[in-house]
């Protein structure tokens, strides 16, 4: 600790009472931010700050980082030490290759909701229809995928839904946008795929207390005791709004698979498909209109 200027001996004045504190410098920054976060989240962070490629970053540890800079990217590395999510510091996530806004407001993509948009693009048909959107993530890579599909995406949270509205603009495809509770918005409407990445986590797994999911919106992971009360209400509302043949796929947990299988089959599904994530769960379900 320095001394407050009042109390110093006058003739030892500290460099910064002469105005001389040397700017940070990347390197400085990133060597202070590894004590409390992994070097590859700083260096993001930083990157975001500076608004630089991971090129950029590298070839230039001496550059000089403005005080302003300093002090932006100290408070994320705070807040990220403190457990909040990399994604909504950075306020984006990639997702199928395209960039995302993502906010508190919405879930942060993950890597295995892509087994979706391949199972979408594996049978390119027209009328599709993705719930509980969120981001928009999935929707909009669909979009993107097929531009001569009529994608629909339905949120019950008006927030979410202004995040996805963003998105959507944002990488220039048409999807149309409603609010409401599962079909609850879609009254008499049927669509040739139906895709989902519903919450799915049981109300008491610790998992939910652990690392980013903490800072994610409850509501968009977690669904009843044993993380099968939005999954049963997909499953057996689907039939009504899906077109002859149509098919609905979607995310589930970990050890789900025998579950949703039986709920499926139960619904009348046939045709039913479980598919690997890259980790090789079961980990995406579904099947075709009874
Ligand atoms: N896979 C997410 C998790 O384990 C849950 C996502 C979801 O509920 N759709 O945190």
């Amino acid at each position: 600790m320095t001394a407050p200027l009042w109390e110093r001996p006058t003739g030892r004045e500290s460099a910064a009472d002469r105005g001389e504190y040397a700017a940070p410098t990347v390197r400085s920054l990133l060597d202070e931010a590894r004590t409390s976060i992994p070097l590859s989240e700083a260096r993001l962070l930083l990157r975001h700050i500076l608004g630089v490629s991971h090129a950029a970053l590298e070839a230039h540890p001496e550059r000089k980082v403005s005080l302003q800079d300093t002090a932006s990217f100290r408070a994320l590395a705070a807040r990220r030490a403190e457990g909040c999510p990399v994604a909504y510091l950075t306020g984006c996530r990639e997702f199928y290759g395209l960039d995302f806004h993502v906010t508190p407001a919405v879930l942060i993509p993950r890597e295995e909701t892509e087994l979706l948009v391949d199972i979408a693009v594996e049978r390119p048909v027209r009328r599709i229809l993705d719930l509980g959107t969120g981001s928009g993530c999935l929707a909009i890579a669909v979009a993107k995928q097929l531009p001569q599909a009529q994608v629909t995406a339905v949120d019950v949270s008006a927030a979410a839904l202004d995040v996805a509205r963003e998105n959507a603009a944002r990488h220039g495809v048409a999807v149309r946008f409603l609010q409401g509770d599962w079909f609850a918005s879609l009254e008499g409407e049927r669509f040739d795929l139906i895709l989902a990445n519903p919450p799915y986590v049981a109300e008491a797994d610790p998992h939910l207390a652990q690392g980013d999911v903490r800072f994610e919106p409850r509501g968009a992971l977690a669904a009843g005791p044993e993380g099968l009360d939005d999954i049963r209400r997909i499953v057996a509302g689907a039939p009504a709004h899906l077109a002859p043949g149509g098919r609905l796929y979607f995310e589930h947990g970990y050890d789900q698979a025998p579950a949703v299988a039986a709920l499926l089959a139960q619904a009348g599904f046939v045709d039913i498909e479980q598919r690997r994530d890259l980790a090789g769960i079961l980990r995406v379900s579904g099947g075709a209109q009874p």
